[in-house]
């Protein structure tokens, strides 16, 4: 079967074409600046990338235009022969615990989500309606982001204010990168041997966020109500004491929009270091002895590993600690600087196997009391598999 998976942004739309049972990927690609004068978009297939200029108005120009690839490059002869089609949406609210074969129905429930997220959800689903229209026989799945959290339990979703935010306006921690941590889950209960497993989960991305999984099952994660929350990440700020707000609010003459801008995308790595939101910048300051990148490569890591250690005690003790996405599968550093700062539990990195990137590899040493991996994720696989389970239901 050949699934199609899609992860739309306001102005971007990422495509993977996967045959399954093969999990063979066929042809790869990524449209940008959709709605702009400079929109383009790059294809990846038998290892090659091209990159293509064209005049993207909106998302339904995209979704023909890779229609049109897909013919081209002979993946398929008539769009007929795309079996699904599988959208990752970022928001399910509490109403979906597992991706579903997309309906009206579920998209109107989907709608009631963009109140709570207001820049992503809204895009997303215009793209599902694009797909449709091009495709209006094929069955599509909506893959979730939030679904894998919704096993969290009450002590760990309701946040400590007054509870009617709850009852009347949905404000409880969600969670986020469910997929990633889902397919971190499956992977490492395959390698290890076991379903029984205590996993915590490292998703240290440009976005990044811890998950502490049971037996399959999310317990708690560090990202809540939005993706702001938790961790340091490459722009996002984490967890911070919410009466910064006002004040800045105050001392700037700002709007609430507007210190939430600098929270989300002026904060994080590229706030502590003002050099720049990738870790390879943060890297290269500290070897130029650059002070500011030191420190916020110290208060990243020292919140990785207070998470850990925070999730080891929920999970009354962790059966395997694992590190996924672009700084969690490549930055060496961290791994070892992380794995310091856990040196309490036990853990010990054997810092001569650890001089990798990107592969699945178990990094620990054989006495470390946790053992510690590094396992690419693979989302699109995980919404592939998801979309072809659902279509052979
Ligand atoms: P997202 O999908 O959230 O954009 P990724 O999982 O692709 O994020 O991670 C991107 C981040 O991974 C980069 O911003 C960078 O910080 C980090 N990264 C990627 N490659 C390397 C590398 N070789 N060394 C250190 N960090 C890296």
């Amino acid at each position: 079967m050949k699934i199609l998976t899609v992860n739309a942004g306001s102005s971007s739309l990422k495509f993977n074409c996967i045959e399954l049972p093969e999990q063979k990927e066929l042809i790869s690609g990524y449209f940008e600046r959709i709605g702009s004068k400079e929109s383009f978009y790059s294809i990846k297939i038998n290892g090659e990338k091209i990159k293509r200029e064209a005049e993207l108005n909106n998302h339904m120009d995209a979704v023909d235009c890779l229609n049109k690839e897909l013919i081209e490059n002979n993946i398929v002869a008539s769009l007929d022969e795309i079996d699904g089609v599988g959208h990752r949406l970022v928001h399910g609210g509490d109403e979906f615990n597992k991706s579903v074969l997309i309906t009206d129905e579920v998209l109107s429930a989907c709608k009631q989500f963009d109140d709570l997220a207001p820049l992503h959800n809204p895009p997303m689903l215009a793209c599902v309606d694009a797909f449709r229209k091009a495709l209006p026989n094929t069955p599509m799945a909506a893959v979730f982001d939030t679904a894998f959290h919704q096993t969290m339990k009450e002590t760990e979703f309701i946040y400590p204010v007054p509870y009617e935010w709850y009852t009347k306006y949905g404000v409880r921690k969600y969670g986020f990168h469910g997929t990633s941590h889902r397919f971190i889950n499956k992977t490492i209960s395959e390698v290890m041997g076991r379903n029984d497993l205590k996993v915590i989960s490292c998703h240290l991305g440009s976005g990044a966020s811890i998950c502490a999984i049971d037996a399959g099952k999310s317990v708690d994660t560090t990202m809540g109500f939005s993706p702001l929350a938790g961790l340091m990440m490459g722009t996002r700020s984490g967890d911070m004491d919410a009466s910064i707000i006002p004040f800045i609010m105050n001392k700037e003459n700002k709007t609430c929009d507007e210190v939430m801008n600098e929270l989300n995308k002026k904060s994080g790595f590229l706030g502590v270091s003002g050099t720049g939101s990738d870790s390879r910048d943060i890297e290269d300051g500290i070897a130029a002895g650059n002070e500011r990148c030191v420190l916020a490569q110290n208060i990243f890591c020292q919140r990785v590993a207070n998470y850990i250690a925070m999730y080891n005690n929920l999970l009354n003790g962790a059966d395997v600690i694992v590190f996924t996405a672009g700084i969690g599968e490549n930055s060496i550093d961290s791994r070892v600087e992380i794995g310091e700062k856990i040196a309490s539990l036990g853990v010990k990195i054997d810092t001569a196997v650890n001089d990798f990137r990107g592969k699945l590899k178990k990094i620990s040493t054989e006495d470390s009391k946790i053992p510690v991996y590094v396992v690419p994720t693979n989302e699109e696989l995980m919404i592939a598999l998801d979309t072809y389970e659902l279509i052979n239901e």
